[in-house]
């Protein structure tokens, strides 16, 4: 899609710290980012957004999830169930859509943002 920035980050025009990829998805950190850990999960496919997703992106849509706490724990703040049942680490996931949602960037992606009390 011209003139999208996460198109153009997927097509290596411009450049970003990326945690992951694979045929379907790309990670890579947030420029500004709102805590220690902050990546976005996008879908190389361009979707304007949440609302753009039918379907057929189900499975895409459920591929972005279960990265999710994968790369977070790669980046350090895995979720964690102690043996006696504390619990401690974890991460926020938001997806902003539309302008009452606060979405900035016209590409679906999921934030991923932890390391630190949310
Ligand atoms: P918001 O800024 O309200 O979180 P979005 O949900 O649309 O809006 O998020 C867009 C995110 O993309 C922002 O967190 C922003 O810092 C990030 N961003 C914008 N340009 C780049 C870029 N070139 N590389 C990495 N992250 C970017």
């Amino acid at each position: 899609m011209d003139n999208c920035i996460f198109c153009k980050i997927v097509e290596k025009q411009i450049p970003a710290t990326i945690l992951y990829e694979d045929d379907e998805l790309m990670a890579f950190n947030d420029i500004n980012p709102a805590a220690p850990v902050h990546f976005l999960i996008i879908p190389k496919k361009h979707l304007s957004s949440l609302a753009d997703a039918k379907a057929e992106d189900a499975v895409l849509l459920g591929k972005m999830l279960e990265l999710a706490p994968k790369l977070a724990a790669q980046q350090g703040c895995a979720y964690i169930e102690h043996a006696d049942g504390s619990k401690s680490g974890g991460f926020k996931t938001v997806v902003n859509t539309g302008p009452n949602g606060g979405q900035i960037v016209y590409h679906l992606h999921m934030h991923v943002i932890g390391g630190a009390k949310l």
